[in-house]
């Protein structure tokens, strides 16, 4: 089976991957595909919704062979039913892989053409705005400081050093500070290169 030709949203908690991929994932022509919302369709009473509460309550993450199994018993399911069509659509993916070994482990199933790093310096920038999403999306991992500091203790140690994993592929470094609408441009500008409907400059 091919691979499925797939565009990485990466950052940190907070840096508005969810924000860009939902919206990204509206044009015909893309798959958008969340990780977090995998697991929290989870029933929580289940054996693998328990354990997802379990990691992701301490900001942790679940471990991989677990992740990746579950992500891709979940896209198999979006070809089926013919959300997801491989043959026509980019996949975009955010929050997974998260780690370098759970990208050694996806490899048999995507083909990453580009990754577009949405990068914020500022942690208290990331802090604010994941209390507030806490309120609004009523997100329990979010709610709590000390879990927000775990997990992006978390992003630097294991998720960033999958950038260098990657260093073969595109990557565009987009400054996540700015407005929703101008990380949109950006990626949107890169995504016309990646399908030829603009020359790379
Ligand atoms: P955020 O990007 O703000 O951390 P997500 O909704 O992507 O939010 O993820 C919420 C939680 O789900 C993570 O803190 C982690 O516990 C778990 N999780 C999501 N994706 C992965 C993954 N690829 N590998 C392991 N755990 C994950």
């Amino acid at each position: 089976m091919p691979r499925y030709r797939t565009i990485l949203i990466f950052g940190a908690p907070g840096s508005g991957k969810g924000t860009q991929g939902k919206i990204l994932g509206k044009i015909p022509g893309f798959y958008h595909c969340a990780c977090g919302d995998v697991f929290r369709s989870l029933d929580p009473a289940s054996e693998l919704g328990a354990e997802f509460l379990e990691y992701s309550s301490k900001g942790q993450l679940v471990p991989d062979e677990m992740t990746v199994r579950l992500w891709h018993e979940s896209i198999l399911k979006t070809v089926k039913s013919g959300k997801f069509k491989p043959e026509r659509d980019y996949l975009i993916l955010d929050g997974i892989p998260r780690n370098v070994s759970q990208a050694v482990l996806m490899e048999t199933h995507i083909e990453v053409r580009r990754v577009f790093h949405l990068s914020c310096p500022d942690r208290d920038k990331l802090v604010a705005r994941l209390k507030k999403r806490a309120l609004r999306d009523n997100r329990l991992d979010d709610a709590n400081e000390e879990v927000i500091r775990n997990r992006l203790g978390t992003y630097d140690n294991e998720s960033k050093p999958m950038l260098h994993h990657y260093s073969g592929v595109k990557r565009h470094d987009i400054d996540a500070s700015m407005t929703p609408l101008e990380v949109l441009h950006c990626i949107l500008q890169g995504l016309l290169e990646e399908t030829g409907a603009l020359k790379a400059p």
